[in-house]
């Protein structure tokens, strides 16, 4: 379950523009600021591999990286419903689950979630919208080395989250807990697609 190869393949504003073969594919989605730049660059061992495509503004494009030259890594548009109107939510919900419907070879879903923040709802929105769409996906905490002073601890948040979906939910996703500066979980997650992808 190792990464010998990533390369930047394109950003691609529609769907239909996304790369046409049939490749297994794991796309990653979360709020902005939750760390998804900084986990491709820590999976991929490649410090600028996502900077290449990021352009501030541009948060409708669907980036595709294309992993020892069998899988992609696709990062998707991130949200923040909170703060955007109820427009862009929409927007965002239909492009998602078009694409949901249209990638047939889309394997599971990657949500990310920042274990430096206590539970926020729109996450948790997110991993039902996601239950909605029947898209199987597990949840990724991110900057679990991040300890802020004034926060409740990280193991904390991540405590909480599980324990707000399991008033909902019969059984949780697989969760991860990660850190892009310490490089933990990554070869969890990594394993984790390595089993999926050889199903
Ligand atoms: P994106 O907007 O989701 O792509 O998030 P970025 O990868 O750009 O990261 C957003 C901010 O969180 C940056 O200031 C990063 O340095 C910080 N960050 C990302 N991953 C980690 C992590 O694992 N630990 C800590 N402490 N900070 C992180």
């Amino acid at each position: 379950s190792s990464i010998r190869k990533a390369e930047f393949i394109k950003s691609s504003t529609q769907i239909d523009d996304c790369p046409p073969d049939k490749l297994p594919e794991f796309a990653l989605i979360g709020r902005s600021n939750v760390g998804k730049s900084s986990l491709i660059n820590t999976l991929t061992r490649n410090d600028k591999l996502a900077k290449i495509s990021k352009e501030p503004g541009m948060t409708k494009f669907i980036n595709h990286y294309l992993i020892n030259d069998c899988w992609y890594l696709v990062d998707l548009p991130g949200y923040g419903f909170a703060k955007a109107g109820k427009s862009s939510k929409e927007e965002w919900l239909t492009f998602t689950k078009d694409f949901f419907i249209k990638r047939e070879n889309l394997v599971s879903v990657l949500l990310l979630i920042d274990s430096s923040v206590p539970p926020q709802e729109v996450d948790k929105d997110c991993a039902n919208w996601l239950a909605e769409c029947k898209v199987p996906f597990c949840i990724v905490f991110t900057k679990i080395d991040n300890r802020k002073k004034e926060m409740p601890a990280n193991a904390q948040n991540i405590r909480a989250f599980k324990q707000l979906m399991s008033e909902e939910w019969e059984e949780l996703p697989r969760c991860f807990e990660t850190s892009s500066r310490t490089g933990a979980g990554r070869s969890e997650l990594l394993g984790y697609v390595a089993s999926l992808r050889e199903l």
